[in-house]
């Protein structure tokens, strides 16, 4: 872990206080989110999902049943390299030991409930955990290239209710843990019969991914650096954390963490540059407003112009498209390496919303262009399935009577 201290890096007067805040704020959050904890990894029969534990806890439970070290480099690869679920695959192991590991391990995937694959070729998965709760899961295939990109679930629902969020809808019911992160990537990539991890140069079709699915991932911060750190590991899956970006409506405290400790891409929710309507439409910008939110973009430790921070940006008509609103937003994030995702609102049941015109996009993003920031126009990709940025909701109940939201 990092020894830096998270601490606003402008010279005023305030920065310590900033950073006991910051520290206090992060344990209250880590704290609730402790409360929305994912089921065991150990089935009903004893046996324990592997998939999810870090390589030390990996070398710990081998230990215990009497295996040595080396084997964790063995089944990481069996794992996360060639992305085999049975033991009696793994040819390098000899038969006596595959047995020894199926009768006290499995290698878990989540159960593929619907798979709807859309016209445009999105395909949407809705998974089914070991508790019967579900999140889902997107492959956005890049229309240029033979690549594209799985949208991650973090949380079943979320606490936060933007007000044009489908998922907001949904009160959180539980945290997702590691094991199933991880594996909605791996379902996917089975999905698509892409094992082994494709080394090198090789074109992989899963090949980005991004935490923009249900929930919000620094809610859920320590499930969420597992599961990215399993992933980004160079002996299994090896995505780069260039290639992963996680998604967040501005949790201050935790932003400056995910940068340090992981290094991915980051990319925020803004959607509005006055606070009164932020306020309203991100209910969490009255914990942490639009000020607060864009100091953390500009000392996030893994941007560059190089690797730009994304402000996304949803273009609700009448409401926050305004060529002021535009101009404002240039003022705003000047000087940050960065670049305006500009996404068309997506309708879902019962939302009362309309997307900008198009001509509005346009002359929005021509506004933000000539400041010199990207600001393409996110076209949306399977809308017909519902699979669209912010039109995730899944049945799953809230299970518990009394839980307290995160947020709160
Ligand atoms: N909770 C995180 C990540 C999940 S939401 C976040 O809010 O950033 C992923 C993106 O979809 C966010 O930018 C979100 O604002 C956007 N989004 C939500 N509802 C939408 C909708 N109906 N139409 C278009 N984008 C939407
Ligand atoms: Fe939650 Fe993101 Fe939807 Fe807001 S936009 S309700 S933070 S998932």
């Amino acid at each position: 872990m990092s020894s830096r201290t998270y601490t606003s890096t402008s010279a005023d007067a305030n920065s310590s206080a900033l950073t006991d805040l910051n520290a206090e704020e992060r344990s209250r959050i880590l704290a609730k989110a402790a409360l929305f904890s994912p089921p065991s990894a150990t089935l009903s029969d004893g046996r324990r999902d592997l998939v999810g534990l870090s390589r030390d806890e990996l070398t710990d439970i081998l230990t215990e049943i009497g295996e040595k070290p080396f084997r964790t480099k063995q089944l990481w690869h069996w794992i996360y390299h060639q992305g085999v679920t049975d033991f009696s695959r793994m040819s390098t192991i000899a038969k006596p030991l595959q047995q020894k590991l199926a009768e006290r391990f499995i290698i878990g995937r989540p159960e593929a409930a619907t798979v709807q694959t859309s016209s445009d070729e999105t395909r949407k998965f809705l998974f089914r955990f070991r508790d019967g709760q579900e999140a889902e899961t997107v492959y956005i295939p890049d229309r240029r290239e033979d690549r594209g990109a799985v949208c991650i679930s973090s949380q079943v629902g979320c606490t936060l209710s933007c007000t044009f969020c489908h998922t907001g809808t949904q009160k959180l019911v539980r945290n997702l843990g590691a094991a199933e992160i991880v594996s909605q990537f791996m379902a996917a990539r089975d999905s698509y019969g892409e094992w082994p991890s494709p080394k090198g140069e090789t074109p992989r079709l899963l090949s980005t991914i991004v935490l923009m699915g249900m929930g919000e991932p620094l809610y859920n911060y320590e499930n969420v650096a597992k599961a990215m750190k399993i992933i980004m590991d160079g002996e299994g899956i090896g995505l780069s954390r260039r290639r992963i970006t996680l998604s967040t409506s501005g949790v201050v405290p935790l932003m400056d963490r995910c940068g340090d400790e992981l290094g991915i891409n980051l990319a925020v929710s803004l959607h509005a540059v006055r606070n009164d309507l932020r306020d309203e439409i991100v209910p969490l910008n009255r914990k942490y407003p639009i000020e607060e939110v864009l100091a953390a973009c500009r000392r996030y430790p893994a941007a560059s112009n190089a690797r730009r921070i994304t402000f996304e940006y949803i273009m609700l008509r009448g409401i926050n498209d305004s060529e002021a609103d535009a101009r404002e937003l240039v003022r705003l994030i000047s000087g940050i390496p960065a670049k305006v995702n500009l996404i068309p609102f997506n309708p879902w049941p019962g939302s009362d919303y309309k997307p900008s015109t198009r001509e509005q996009q346009n002359r929005f993003a021509e506004i933000v262009m000539s400041a010199g920031f990207a600001s393409p126009i996110r076209t949306p990709r399977g809308r017909d399935i519902l699979a669209a940025c912010g039109q995730l909701k899944t049945a799953s109940e809230r299970a518990r009577a009394s839980s307290v939201p995160v947020s709160e």
